[in-house]
């Protein structure tokens, strides 16, 4: 069969990633003189928050976004947009795909900046058409889904709940209850931890405000969601009352978890579910950093700080301390924020036996059995072996059940045949330790 010979490209530093981690590594890098190469495979760099559009009309990137966008282009470093690696080897050469076509990426240091994903757990009628994501739901309003008039409910857990349901209210949507399945005296005691830190506490109270006429109900959740042909109500609870809210958009997640397949299939050290690294944010395996989310899910602060770490260390010049006490404190603060919301344990009540847990291969609950971990319940019912290859259903079984993640295998997303034929291609040394 013919294949189309791989792009191949050079590079001293390689940064996976182009949200906030990926532009700060790759801008202090390529500031001191290394040749540095960005894939992403989204269409602009960015990443989730700094997520803007292209046209005219279309969202402009916050104001720290845009002055990191233009630093970023006068830095030198190479950006490949719409380019999504799909395979690594110790060497380092990376396989991704561009346009269809393989591309082959050799540099001395990867950085991994490959962010983190919503959690979605399932409940009953969670698969009916108008049930989606609260970051699904951002992303839609971003480009232009029009909800006006319709009647929504927002539910789940952590900070993302307020910007959306503030967002959907600014869109003219009738915004009927904001759920937080955390009980109150923890979202109130991280609200009031958030006095240490008066820019996110200012950012809290604005997107508040944004949904004023809205309740906000910590300790509340989702039981269901009913109807026909496309959802028309989510039952509710607070744990003692039980009430229908009718909706048109049901929009649920349970926070973020950290996008890893890339470190795992590298060879990276997890604990946590997060990737292990230094204080230079040197992962375990040597040439490799990680910065951003995967190292553990912290917000835009600790993003920038520890791509300027790891940009830094791999380009190999000082780390002000500054930067490292900006990590610090991000992560202290996310630390507070993930013993806040913590996921309740009636979560993992929710589903019955009929409910799908995998939405690629259509499996339900009642398929899978506890005792048998994630690569056991692959085997015998496909579950994780779809389209999406576990990154929905592999969360929320690991939450449901306590499994450990199964081994990550190439591609770690969807590639083309030509793509395929290209991995293995090029043989490549054993991969050392950082010690
Ligand atoms: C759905 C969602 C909504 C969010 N909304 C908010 C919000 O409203 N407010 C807020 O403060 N924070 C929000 N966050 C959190 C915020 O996005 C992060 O704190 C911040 O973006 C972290 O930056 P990062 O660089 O670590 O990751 P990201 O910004 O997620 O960037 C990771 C990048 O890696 C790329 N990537 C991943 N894997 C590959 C691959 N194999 N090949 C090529 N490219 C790859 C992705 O395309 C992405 O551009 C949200 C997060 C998510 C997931």
């Amino acid at each position: 069969m013919w294949s189309p010979a791989a792009e191949r490209l050079d590079a001293d530093i390689a940064v996976v990633g182009a949200g906030p981690a990926g532009i700060a590594a790759a801008v202090v890098a390529a500031e001191h003189g290394r040749r540095v190469l960005v894939l992403d495979e989204g269409l602009r760099p960015g990443g989730q928050i700094w997520r803007h559009g292209g046209g005219e009309g279309a969202p402009r990137a916050p104001l720290p976004a845009r002055r990191w966008l233009a630093r970023l282009e006068r830095s030198g470093a190479r950006v490949l947009d719409g380019t999504t690696v799909v395979d690594g080897e110790p060497g380092w050469s990376l396989l991704a795909e561009r346009e269809g076509r393989p591309l082959r990426v050799r540099a001395e240091a990867l950085i991994l900046a490959t962010g983190a994903r919503e959690r979605f757990l399932p409940f009953p009628g969670w698969t009916l058409p108008g049930v989606l994501g609260v970051g699904g739901a951002q992303a839609l309003l971003k480009s232009g889904l029009p909800v006006a008039g319709r009647r929504v409910v927002v539910a789940g857990s952590g900070p993302l709940l307020l910007p959306v349901a503030a967002a959907l209210a600014g869109a003219g949507a009738s915004l009927r209850v904001v759920a937080e399945q955390a009980p109150a005296h923890r979202v109130y005691g991280f609200a009031a931890r958030l006095w240490r830190s008066p820019v996110r506490l200012a950012l809290a109270a604005r997107y508040r405000y944004g949904f004023l006429r809205t309740a906000y109900r910590p300790g509340c959740w989702v039981l269901r969601a009913e109807g026909d042909d496309a959802v028309g109500a989510a039952i509710l609870t607070d744990g003692r009352r039980t009430w229908r809210e009718a909706c048109d958009l049901l929009c649920v997640g349970y926070g973020l978890v950290p996008a890893t397949e890339l470190p795992r299939l590298l060879g990276c050290d997890l604990t946590g579910g997060a990737v292990v690294v230094d204080e230079n944010q040197r992962t375990a395996v040597e040439g490799v950093w990680c910065a951003g989310e995967p190292v553990g899910v912290a917000g835009v602060e600790a993003a920038v700080a520890e791509g300027q770490i790891a940009g830094l260390s791999a380009a190999r010049a000082a780390v002000p301390a500054g930067l490292r006490r900006s990590r610090a404190e991000a992560r202290s603060l996310a630390a507070v924020m993930d013993r806040a919301f913590l996921l309740r344990a009636e979560l993992r009540r929710l589903p019955d036996a009929g409910t799908i847990v995998c939405r690629c291969e259509d499996v339900s609950l009642g398929e899978i059995e506890a005792g048998w971990g994630t690569r056991h319940a692959k085997l015998a019912t496909r579950a994780g072996m779809g389209a999406c290859q576990g990154r929905v259903c592999g969360a929320a079984l690991q939450f449901l059940f306590g499994w450990e993640a199964d081994r990550v295998r190439p591609p770690i997303l969807p590639a083309s045949v030509a793509t395929l034929m290209e991995a293995g291609t090029e043989a490549a040394p054993p991969a050392g330790r950082n010690t």
